[in-house]
């Protein structure tokens, strides 16, 4: 017997990154089952209009108005509407028709079409972790009083969510996500001189430039930390990071009987994406699947602090959260900008987060203008010390 499913009307912010590109790819495997009705993009214009004329969106927004001429002249005879700016990602979020939105834009610039999706009753496919970091709390307390579901495409934190799935959360010890070690796990010596084509070349993911070299530095493990115990409500120290160089399990969860439950699958991000858009139900696909036998053999390691300091300051900005999530965060998009023009050295990332996260001061309590405006402090202070 099969069950007709009716289509799911999507929109994705951040169409022309590696989440966007691989939600587009599902698309376009299962045109039966998605309809795209916006896409949104900071400056790939070419790639934002070849998708365009690919999916025939309702609406694209194109952030940078400067572009907004051509894209609309390259659109016009598709009856597209062209938008631009913050306006234009809100407009995308909140298109009426649209069921689930997938945010996928590269660092704090998501949050306002983030809240405005959940004002609008959309399901919010949530893959970039800032907005989760930074106000994962408020976040998840407001789709809770909304009925709007948060879908995680983070890959271990969609782990986590399916092992959790069903269960109880009092019966739950601890949450412990994967890190494949970065590209420096293995490397010896000092890590002063690495440079950014060096920082570049993860072992396992191919993904954007920014949280490519947080997996290098372990930021990446640091705001995943920050960003489970808000989605899930734990404090820190019940989150646990283990090195896995595997990267089979991507999450597990301890019961307090000592049962673990793990998620396994292939490292590619379809995955996760996948799931986020089809929830509570699966979809086939063409995927390779994980091959247990020819793996042999799982690794597990702690992480080494001392060399990541980045990990640790990811567990204080949650230990203390309120306002530090933001500051952390603002910190650290501003250093690995820095480092990734060659302007600091690898190991200024973290004493430059470092510093500001010290020089802060705390707001306990933070609503979304408070959040925004230390987000704001932390850049400024984090640029005076480039
Ligand atoms: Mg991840």
């Amino acid at each position: 017997m099969t069950v007709k499913q009716t289509m799911i009307n999507i929109s994705i912010l951040g169409s022309t990154g590696s989440i966007g590109i691989n939600t587009l790819r599902i698309v376009r495997t299962h045109p039966d089952k998605f309809r795209v009705l916006a896409l949104a993009a900071k400056k790939s214009i070419d790639d934002l209009i070849a998708q365009a004329r690919e999916f025939r969106p309702e609406v694209v927004c194109i952030y940078n108005p400067e572009s907004a001429a051509k894209v609309q002249k390259e659109l016009r005879s598709l009856k597209i509407r062209v938008v631009t700016g913050d306006e234009g990602l809100c407009e995308v979020s909140t298109l009426a028709g649209v069921q689930k939105v997938v945010f996928a834009l590269v660092g704090a610039v998501g949050l306002a079409p983030i809240f405005a999706a959940l004002k609008a009753k959309k399901d919010l496919a949530i893959a970039n972790k800032e907005p989760l970091v930074i106000a994962g709390k408020l976040l998840v307390e407001e789709a809770k009083k909304t009925g709007v579901k948060i879908l995680p495409i983070d890959s271990e934190h969609s782990g986590l969510w399916q092992c959790l799935e069903g269960q109880r959360v009092d019966m739950v010890k601890k949450l412990i996500l994967t890190s494949s070690g970065g590209p420096f796990h293995k490397k010896k010596g000092s890590l002063t001189r690495v440079t950014p084509k060096q920082a570049l070349n993860h072992p396992k993911w191919k993904m954007g430039a920014k949280i490519t070299i947080d997996s290098a530095t372990l930021m990446n493990k640091g705001l995943e930390v920050i960003e489970a115990a808000n989605l899930f409500g734990f404090h820190p120290d019940k989150i646990e990071v283990l090195v896995h160089p595997e990267a089979v399990i991507h999450a597990m969860v301890e019961f307090v009987d000592g049962t673990h439950l793990a998620n396994l699958a292939i490292t590619d991000m379809r995955l996760p994406i996948q799931y986020a858009l089809t929830y509570p139900a699966r979809l086939m696909n063409h995927l390779p699947t994980l091959d247990l036998v020819a793996l042999h053999r799982f690794h597990f390691e702690r992480p080494d602090r001392k060399r990541f300091p980045c990990l640790d300051l990811g567990y204080e900005a949650s230990q203390k959260g309120g306002s530090l999530p933001a500051v952390l965060n603002a910190a650290n998009e501003v250093a690995v900008e820095a480092f990734l023009k060659e302007e600091i050295s690898f190991l200024k990332i973290p004493s430059i987060i470092e510093n500001v996260m010290k020089k802060h001061r705390l707001i306990s309590n933070p609503g979304l203008q408070d959040l925004i405006q230390s987000d704001l402090w932390a850049r400024e202070q984090a640029k005076e010390q480039l």
